[in-house]
């Protein structure tokens, strides 16, 4: 397993983790099988938003014993008041359903505490100008929540949320098709099987790809829901693309994202786990994904999508990686944090290793100008 760190937290969380919402129908002793088989093979996140008792029992069933080798996500705000996941603001609802949570899962912290679903001007009001707020940071103090977080869906509310300094986290839904929609889509009416092709407009949508530099500049983690579009991007009559992509592609494509530090999968059956974690073992040309998209170029054209289908390098340099810090020094600018000059300095090879070849630029199928791309790393970053 491969494990990174959660923002600014020290905390490393598997690069694979576990969605909740798949974990509500199994009987827990599959529950419980398939927790286990993620543990035992390294996976160590698990989201649990969902706000129904048993599930949370059992998912607490699961992990006893075993607490301290799993990092949860817990939410502030999800209920089932009215239907499933509703969502409320009332703080002493919220409370009520946070503390339940403890109990259920037998706990008394939980590691991420999420703000959740804030993905309006008004959610984000209501949670951060409001008593709630007040409210996590007091958890956080206690050491009932170890770090805060939202879970969201829009990237101009996710974009403020991270702009508030007080986050270390995000959940939020990548895919590649979503990431070519309309920022102010609805994502839920998206995963109606009709609508995603009818939304779908095959450009990279701006606003998505500066969120995710955003969070890597000022170090707050990603974590991934909705990795498989639902499944529709393994559905060769679903998917918006010409062909349907591959369980490990999409992992490859939400952990190819800037600031992303898990790509949580929704598994109900241990068999699923298991062909998820089959992405580690995955080769490079199995997990590429350039395929797949790259008869989308609109905005992609010139743009780096970090998918690695131009190596070999006969320098060895990770051009996706060097042209990810690149693509995050220009967030701000001028003065790039130390934290981003840190991570380029940490790769094997940089920019100045290039020896203008140019076989990265025939074999990009996004017309990336790398050479260039490499000369400019060099001179933001030195080396
Ligand atoms: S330069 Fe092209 S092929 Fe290489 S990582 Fe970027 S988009 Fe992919
Ligand atoms: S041009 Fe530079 S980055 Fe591209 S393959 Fe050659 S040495 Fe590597």
């Amino acid at each position: 397993m491969e494990y990174r760190t959660v923002g600014k937290t020290g905390i490393n969380a598997s690069v694979i983790g576990l969605g909740g919402e798949s974990l509500v129908e199994p009987p827990a002793k599959e529950v419980e099988d398939i927790i286990a088989a993620a543990l035992d093979r390294g996976v160590n996140i698990i989201d649990v938003f969902m706000p129904g008792r048993e599930v949370r029992g059992k998912i607490g069933r699961a992990v006893k014993g075993r607490r301290d080798k799993v990092l949860i996500q817990g939410h502030i705000g999800s209920t089932d008041i009215h239907e499933q996941n509703d969502v409320s603001r009332d703080l002493a609802t919220c409370k009520k359903y946070f503390e339940s949570l403890l109990t259920d899962l037998g706990t008394d912290y939980i590691d991420f505490g999420l703000f959740f679903f804030v993905d309006t001007p008004d959610d984000f009001s209501k949670v951060f100008e409001g008593g709630l707020l007040d409210y996590a940071l007091t958890l956080k103090r206690k050491g009932v929540i170890r770090a805060l977080g939202a879970s969201c869906h829009n990237s101009e509310t996710a974009r403020r949320i991270v702009e508030t300094g007080l986050v270390d986290l995000i959940m939020f839904s990548i895919n590649p098709a979503f990431d070519m929609t309309p920022a102010e889509s609805d994502i839920y009416e998206l995963l109606d099987d009709a609508k995603l092709k009818q939304n779908f407009d095959f450009h990279i949508e701006r606003s998505r790809a500066s969120l995710y530099r955003l969070c890597a500049e000022r170090e707050v983690g990603i974590t991934v829901m909705k990795t498989l579009c639902a499944g529709k991007l393994l559905s060769a009559d679903l998917t918006p693309f010409s062909g349907p992509m591959t369980v490990g592609q999409c992992i490859h494509y939400a952990l190819t994202r800037p600031a992303v530090v898990s790509a949580l999968i929704g598994c109900k059956t241990r068999e699923e786990v298991l062909e998820a974690l089959r992405y580690l073992d995955m080769s490079d040309e199995e997990r590429d994904y350039s395929s797949v998209i790259e008869h989308y170029q609109g905005d992609f054209r010139g743009n780096c999508m970090y998918c690695n289908h131009c190596l070999p390098c006969p320098a060895r340099i990770d051009v996706a990686a060097v042209s990810k810090y690149l693509d995050i020094a220009s967030v701000t600018q001028g003065r790039v944090a130390s934290s981003v000059v840190q991570h380029y300095k940490a790769l094997d090879k940089h920019g100045s290793d290039c020896i203008a070849c140019g076989s990265c630029e025939k074999r990009c199928p996004f017309s990336v100008p790398v050479i260039s791309n490499m000369r400019r790393a060099n001179a933001v970053f030195g080396l």
